[in-house]
């Protein structure tokens, strides 16, 4: 039988990883494209894979793990389109526009459904039955995978936007979420340290502090993720988490947060085997979207 190759598309903020892959996961082909607008992004894209298909052969499934908010609903008529975002231009940008001239299936979910899929499967989530990854960058978010599939209700989940406890007199800073204001990423993503203190967490001068705040903020999504979904393991990627220190204060407000009530062999003390950092970096996406064109096959 002839080799089914996968494309795969890992849609970011700030940039697209695209790749040709071979079932195995092999990649045959990479590229990165800026993110810019769809009308600007889209040619390169389908240019990337009509180059890719010239050179290995034909595309048996697209899997995209895209920046929201998108419907991913395979039963909706808007599968794949863009809803709400913000970002200039891509309301109502769909992915089949620049990828149906190809012919082939294309499975999409959100970009970090896709990483834990991936971090599930082959970074630091294997051997868990559920797994929940949350990426702490330019926005919030968690993906909970339970047995190689991704949850979700009528849209995906909305982790970063969760109301958390903020104590004016210690964090007077307001928030930059255009929805709520101090929800958990208008406090807590990386724009949002950028804006409170003027640089990243990791290149603050005396951080200790400073970490601790961004950490108990996490610690209430990491405690709240443990009380909702029981997850054998909380994954936590993206780049504030790259912060010197940051992981062991997250661990530390978990565990003060969730204050003994839940008793489980997943919860070691400390939570150094329960709260971990990706085992694939910042690969996690595109294998993950590699994965979810490999389940179309
Ligand atoms: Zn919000």
């Amino acid at each position: 039988m002839a080799e089914r190759l996968i494309g795969a598309i890992e849609a970011g903020g700030t940039k697209f990883v695209l790749a040709l892959a071979r079932e195995d996961g092999q990649v045959l082909a990479e590229t990165r494209v800026a993110t810019r607008r769809p009308e600007e992004c889209f040619p390169e894209v389908a240019d990337f894979f009509r180059r890719a298909v010239a050179e290995h052969g034909p595309i048996a499934s697209f899997g995209v793990a895209s920046f929201g908010p998108i419907d991913i609903d395979p039963a909706s008529a808007d599968y794949g389109r863009f809803t709400t975002t913000p970002k200039p231009g891509w309301a109502g940008a769909r992915f089949h526009d620049c990828l149906g001239e190809f012919g082939a299936p294309i499975v999409v979910d959100t970009d970090v459904n896709g990483a834990a899929l991936g971090e599930w499967a082959m970074g630091a989530g294997q051997g868990c039955r559920t797994l929940a990854y949350t990426t702490i960058g330019t926005g919030i978010g968690t993906g909970v995978v339970q047995s190689g599939r991704s949850l979700a209700g009528f849209s995906h989940f909305e982790a970063g936007h969760i109301a958390v406890v903020r104590d004016p007199a210690i964090d007077p800073f307001p928030g930059r979420c255009p929805f709520h204001g101090d929800c958990l990423e208008g406090l807590a993503s990386g724009p949002a340290i950028e804006d409170r203190w003027g640089t990243s967490l990791s290149k603050l001068a005396s951080p200790a502090e400073k970490v601790e705040l961004i950490a108990g903020y996490l610690g209430q999504l990491a405690a709240n993720l443990v009380l909702l979904h029981m997850p054998d393991r909380l994954v936590f990627g993206g780049g504030v988490m790259k912060t010197p220190g940051l992981i062991e204060a997250l661990r530390l407000a978990t565990e003060r947060l969730l204050g003994g009530y839940v008793r489980a062999a997943q919860l070691d003390p400390g939570l150094e085997r329960y709260i971990v950092l990706p085992g694939l970096g910042d690969e996690a996406g595109i294998t993950g979207a590699i994965l979810l064109g490999k389940s179309a096959l």
